[in-house]
């Protein structure tokens, strides 16, 4: 089953030596938003309890030469104090999947360095078992590929207070290095942003109200630069024309959400198939008309 045909193709990027930073990834091609750049299945997984002689255990497990790829990595400063195993699986391995206590180690995508505002989106894709590296820009060639580690939608202090302390170093991207005055506006929109994703959970027997939070969310993430999220938020503001029974507003957000979700996963990944599935008609959605009574809701 061949659930991602771009897999097998060449990569459009080389893992190269960037200044200041160790290894990193850069385009040898144009990338477009959307394109799938790797797929990779990981080395190895393991739970938040990892003792360096379980680890070292599944490493001599490893063909030679994921051995190889798995002791070239490299290891933060915090996690010199563990076993060379331990370390080396601290520093760079991904959770497989939002809030999971489940992490994977993935040898090339261990590779690509973080920024704040980052060009490529990633995710576990269950169904393939792979982790999904996508561009969310139009990326020229010969251009740094960036993820995010973690504390994407932070204030600076919190971003790069989290990073020192888990990898041991300062982050100096576009982002973290703007001016004093443009830190502080992308402060406060970090800080309303996190009273609206706190707030929306609380608010689907008041779809007005939450269609008009999840607007002004997005339009934070916009004027930040962000992807990562937005897809997440046009999907609450569905919900919320989708209770309210307003099915025009449940299309138009429907598909603004295919839009934005194309940056973060691609065309082929099932949460997109699925969000597509109900651009096309919202009143498959299993909870259509949960309030009973039709209101209106703003578009997108
Ligand atoms: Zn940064």
């Amino acid at each position: 089953m061949a659930l991602n045909p771009r897999a097998s193709a060449p990569r459009p990027f080389k893992v190269v030596d960037v200044p200041g930073k160790g290894k990193g990834v850069v385009s040898t091609r144009a990338i477009q938003a959307g394109e799938l750049v790797l797929a990779e299945k990981p080395l190895f997984t393991a739970g938040l309890v990892r003792p360096e002689a379980s680890l070292a255990a599944k490493v001599a497990q490893l063909s030679s030469v994921d051995q190889l790829a798995f002791y070239s990595l490299s290891i933060a400063p915090p996690s010199t104090c563990y076993g060379p195993h331990r370390a080396r699986f601290d520093t760079n391995a991904l959770p497989l999947g939002e809030d999971a206590t489940e992490a994977g180690l993935f040898p090339v995508g261990a590779r690509f360095n973080h920024s704040c505002r980052p060009n490529v989106s990633r995710f576990w894709e269950e169904a393939a078992g792979e982790e999904w590296f996508v561009a969310s820009v139009n990326i020229p060639p010969s251009t740094e590929l960036t993820i995010y580690y973690n504390a994407l939608d932070s204030p600076r202090a919190e971003r790069q207070a989290y990073l020192l302390r888990t990898l041991g170093f300062k982050c100096t991207c576009e982002r973290c290095d703007l001016a004093p005055d443009e830190v502080e506006k992308s402060d406060q929109r970090m800080r309303f942003y996190a009273q609206i994703e706190a707030l929306i959970p609380t608010l689907f027997a008041e779809p007005h109200k939450l269609v008009t939070l999840a607007k002004a969310g997005l339009n934070l993430l916009a004027e930040e630069g962000l992807h990562t999220g937005a897809a997440a938020l046009a999907y609450d503001a569905f919900q919320g024309a989708a209770f309210a029974g307003d099915k025009e507003a449940a299309k138009a957000w429907a598909t603004r959400a295919c839009e934005l979700k194309v940056r973060e996963t691609g065309r082929e990944a099932g949460s997109y198939k699925r969000m597509e599935s109900l651009a096309a008609d919202p009143t498959r959605y299993n909870a259509w008309g949960f309030l009973g009574v039709k209101r209106q809701v703003p578009r997108p």
